[in-house]
């Protein structure tokens, strides 16, 4: 599944490759991945596309209208399964292939998502504004006082609450399971028994590895791909994440794993010791 690393280059591949380019027609080819009517949807996404903004592992395209009327926004969440390219508009059309954005200069933008659990939306900044204050602050860019005023009283696993949107936004199961290795902490541990300073050494690891992860283009397992379709680059770079049994590449442990709300999780029974909040 996407997520903010792999968001964040696609988010970058448009901007590079279709920042400045007019959107002339768009055909809906299943209406599912639209949110709302799919007939306004091709009526009403047009005109030139400016900035691109992410927020967790949303991206909004700014879309200025030719008129002089206020920008409207294509948000875009990828879901499980979705993929975004730029290619010229007689490439063939690929399986899958859900929504097409036609540009002035005869490449399309594709929508392309196997599952069809990720959304196209077409909105008003107002809109837009709500949806993303709905979501925690980007998780890179989260100081240690936020994050440990969201961690507060919570007795929700660690874990659970990495993945909770609304708490920090853009950490998925690969970063979440990575950035617990690296500050020793136990994906089951309540949220509140963390001390201060592991919440602090908790944080710098979820920056550290999505941003390490962004500039290597992300974590192909399946089916992401970048906006040219290449895979991203991190896999090789996981720690933990899907290497059960493997040893731990830190004391030799064997890595477990564990399913929590349906989710694997992994990590080293020897570095990540489970700790519960001490009675009073
Ligand atoms: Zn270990």
């Amino acid at each position: 599944m996407p997520e903010l690393p792999e968001v964040e280059t696609v988010r970058r591949g448009l901007e590079a490759r279709a920042t400045g380019r007019r959107i002339v027609d768009v055909e809906v080819r299943h209406p599912q991945v639209i949110v709302g009517s799919a007939e306004l949807f091709e009526q009403d996404v047009r005109g030139v596309i400016g900035r691109l903004d992410r927020k967790g592992k949303a991206i909004a395209v700014e879309l200025l209208a030719l008129n002089g009327d206020a920008p409207h926004y294509l948000l875009v969440r990828l879901g499980m399964t979705g993929q975004v390219t730029v290619v010229s508009r007689d490439y063939p059309l690929e399986p899958h292939t859900h929504a097409r954005l036609m540009l002035e200069n005869g490449e399309e933008i594709r929508y392309r998502d196997i599952r069809r659990f990720g959304r196209l939306r077409y909105c008003t900044r107002e809109e837009l504004e709500e949806i993303f204050s709905g979501m925690g602050p980007d998780a890179p860019a989260m100081t240690d006082a936020e994050f440990l005023a969201a961690l507060a009283g919570r007795r929700t696993p660690i874990k659970s609450w990495l993945l909770n949107q609304g708490r920090l936004a853009g950490v998925g199961n690969i970063y979440a399971d990575e950035a617990l290795f690296a500050a020793r902490i136990h994906p089951l541990s309540e949220a509140r028994s963390l001390k201060p300073a592991q919440a602090r050494e908790l944080r710098r690891a979820v920056e550290h590895v999505l941003r390490r992860a962004i500039a290597m283009q992300g974590t192909s397992l399946r089916d992401y791909i970048d906006i040219e379709g290449r895979p991203g680059r991190f896999r090789i770079k996981l720690k933990v994440y899907q290497r059960t049994g493997e040893p731990c590449p830190r004391c030799g442990a064997k890595i477990r794993r564990l399913v929590l709300g349906g989710r694997s999780s992994h990590y080293c029974p020897r570095c990540q010791r489970r700790r519960r909040r001490s009675r009073r």
